[in-house]
């Protein structure tokens, strides 16, 4: 059987229980659960993670994280292993999301390392990858992503247990996403990359990720590597997230 689309919403730092409430009220009504071959899945801010996780289950609707420390436990203060996410309920985790890589410094090494720490807990990792706008007018975008690729993706995971992002750093955020040519060639790339690696990484999840609004989402979606999207702004709003994951 072929592997459901993944449609993930990063709500990066936004969202009070009130405003998931409102959401996940909203979602009710569109009856997420009816999409196949279609997974939907919600990475909220952690505070909100283990107050949606039953109602989205009821809904068909996963959840997960944004981050996690590499560690189980210990002296990390304001970190959140990933047997933490586990134990709220979360299938999944966005790691070296680029904001992360930018604002927190974080490296290819330890988006490995977090992506190992992911495995050990049973969450999904969904690796971001993704070039500059310097790195893309330098003709560096191909090597940049390959790199990314290879160095943050652990050998031997398993490939349905593996989404890579591929996001654009310029394209996240910014109302421009990425053009359908760009697209199809960098997904062409990271299979290539992911063939590299040993064993079940090559038939990992490929999903983009910048700027997916219900208005571009079909075609996008409609490429043939595409299998999903990542969707920061327009998931905050449960109408434009049901519309892009119904985008056909
Ligand atoms: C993201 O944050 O991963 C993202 C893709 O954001 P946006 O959809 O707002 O560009």
């Amino acid at each position: 059987m072929a592997r459901p689309m993944l449609i993930a919403g990063n709500w990066k730092m936004n969202g009070t229980r009130a405003e998931a409430a409102d959401f996940l009220s909203k979602l009710r009504g569109l009856k997420p659960d009816a999409r196949p071959g279609r997974q939907l899945l919600i990475c909220p801010p952690a505070t909100l993670i283990g107050e949606m996780a039953k109602p989205l289950a009821a809904s068909g609707v996963l959840v997960g994280g944004q981050n996690c420390h590499p560690g189980v436990n210990g002296a990390f203060t304001g970190d959140i292993s990933a047997g933490m996410l586990r134990d709220l309920g979360s299938s999944h985790v966005i790691l070296g999301h680029s904001e992360r890589r930018a604002m927190h410094g974080e490296t290819d090494q330890l988006v490995h390392v977090k992506a190992m720490a992911a495995r050990r807990h049973g969450l999904i990792p969904i690796i971001c990858v993704g070039e500059t706008l310097a790195q893309r007018e330098d003709g560096q975008a191909e090597a940049v992503v390959r790199e990314q690729v290879r160095t943050s993706v652990p050998d031997g995971i398993e490939g349905d247990a593996l989404v890579v992002a591929y996001e654009p750093v310029w394209a996240i955020g910014t109302g421009r996403a990425a053009t359908l040519d760009d697209i199809a060639t960098m997904h062409h790339i990271i299979r290539e990359a992911l063939a590299g690696k040993s064993d079940g990484a090559a038939c990992g999840l490929i999903i983009y990720g910048g700027s997916v609004k219900p208005n571009n989402a079909a075609e996008i979606l409609s490429l043939d590597l595409v299998g999903g999207a990542l969707i920061g702004g327009a998931s905050l709003d449960a109408g434009d997230f049901m519309a892009i994951a119904d985008a056909t």
